[in-house]
């Protein structure tokens, strides 16, 4: 049984600060607890979540499947244990990959129960300075997210870059002041000279009744605006008008797993005003994990609350990833590619159908070559292919060993996130040549 990893950077696990006033911590905590308890109770301790977890598959380490972080959570919660380093960590070590609560027969909501306890962990011991700062100073602010996206470029020209053999192509890396944070070896890719959403017509006026509100991401605006490009050439060419509102955020995924409910609820209800759901028929993305935030998460943070419920609700009827659109919406001919695909099913598309939709899509317009691992969860993660670099790495080179084993030309998913960790591992096993690319801009490459 492998031990549980450190994560790679010390500054995620610093001397916590920030705690909160000592009588709204005691309040916050046993709302918490309670909520956490009773799901925590649902657990069977069946353990049929060992059989699909990609931590537990690659560390066989009992502490790291839900089954045991679940009992020990609460062995923690009912004893009112001081929280241990061991804690923190099981309850860090996470993907949020979903896999365990879709496969588990006793229905419990195993990510509602790791974000909660990271909740609680944050209200007990406080969020550390870099997440704060982050969270609170610059996912809301959109001039002060583009200033440091600005400068993160910068540093990218000037410091670090290097070239990927064999297809010359130049993988740049964040400035020095971020190495402590993020270390050489990171696979952010180069961040465009400007983000998406101020370079992309804000609006256009179809033929059609249709309109669409098109949510972006911030993967999507600041690394991949040629996804938001994509998906804006298929609806003007379809005649179907559209906003891309420029106040959007990001939708607070990252706060909201990382215990900081309050800054995701400030970034949702921002998003709301952005979108205008009861003003529009569709609220379109092509970010499985900003789908999911917004149609399952959106409604959680606000239930209860009459008036902001109200528009969260139109949200959510309202939010759909851009492949179910085009089926459901477009009737394009598309030309067949000469170039074999394969498919990458990214975690959170579980709250869409656009996984078949993508493999008949390539299976109709392109050689499609299926692989055994298509299912398999690439170790992204969002910040958790940050924090457990080695570990990340271990659980996608499975997918990427499968994947060589029939290589092609193309690999297409549906998720930015999966995009960079996937351009990431092939890099790694020097297969540059295998072009990782959204669904859309495959869709859109083959409209006649
Ligand atoms: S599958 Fe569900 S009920 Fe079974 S051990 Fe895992 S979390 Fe508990
Ligand atoms: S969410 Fe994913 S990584 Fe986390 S325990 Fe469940 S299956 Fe494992």
């Amino acid at each position: 049984m492998a031990d549980i990893p450190v994560a790679s950077h010390g500054v995620f696990g610093r001397r916590q600060i920030n705690r909160l006033p000592q009588d709204l911590e005691k309040i916050a905590m046993s709302t918490i607890k309670k909520k956490l308890l009773s799901e925590l109770d649902k657990c069977a301790r069946c353990g049929a979540c060992r059989a699909v977890c990609p931590i537990f598959k690659d560390l066989s380490n009992e502490s790291l499947v839900a089954r045991g972080r679940l009992a020990l959570i609460k062995a923690a919660l009912e004893n009112d244990l001081t929280v241990s380093r061991h804690l923190t960590k099981i309850v860090d070590c996470c993907l949020l990959c979903l896999r365990c609560r879709e496969n588990c027969p006793s229905l419990v909501d195993t990510g509602k129960v790791i974000q909660s306890a990271r909740n609680w962990l944050a209200n007990k011991r406080g969020l550390p300075l870099p997440m704060r700062f982050g969270f609170r100073m610059v996912l809301p602010h959109k001039k002060i997210y583009d200033f440091f996206m600005g400068v993160f470029r910068l540093g990218q020209k000037l410091f670090f870059w290097r070239k990927i053999k064999p297809s010359g192509k130049t993988l740049r890396h964040i400035p020095f002041v971020f190495l402590n944070l993020f270390t050489l070896s990171t696979h952010v890719p180069r961040l465009r000279s400007k983000p998406g959403l101020q370079i992309l017509p804000g609006s256009f006026r179809g033929r059609k009744k249709l309109k669409v509100a098109i949510f972006s991401g911030c993967l999507n605006n600041y690394v991949y605006p040629q996804i938001l490009e994509a998906t804006i050439d298929v609806l003007k060419k379809s005649g179907i008008s559209f906003i891309l509102p420029r106040e959007q955020l990001c939708c607070g995924t990252p706060a909201l797993v990382y215990g900081d409910t309050a800054t995701a609820r400030r970034l949702a209800i921002k998003n709301i005003r952005a979108l205008q759901p009861e003003k529009v028929d569709v609220v379109l993305t092509a970010c499985s994990s900003c789908g999911r935030m917004l149609k399952d998460e959106y409604p959680a943070l606000y239930r209860g609350q009459s008036d902001t419920g109200r528009l969260v609700q139109h949200l959510k009827n309202k939010v759909m990833d851009v492949m179910e659109f085009l089926k459901k919406y477009t009737d394009h001919p598309l030309a067949k590619q000469s170039v074999s695909t394969t498919y990458h099913v990214p975690c959170h598309a579980i709250w869409n159908k656009s996984a078949e939709l993508t493999r008949s899509l390539l299976k109709d317009i392109s050689d499609y070559r299926t692989t055994d691992k298509e299912d398999l969860c690439c170790g992204g993660g969002g910040a958790f292919s940050f924090k457990y670099q080695e570990l990340g790495l271990s659980i996608g080179q499975t997918k990427i060993a499968s994947l060589l084993k029939n290589p092609v030309d193309q690999l297409i998913t549906g998720c930015p996130g999966c995009m960079m960790q996937l351009t990431w591992l092939l890099q790694k096993a020097g297969a540059n040549q295998i072009r990782v690319a959204h669904a859309i801009e495959f869709y859109r490459n083959s409209l006649k």
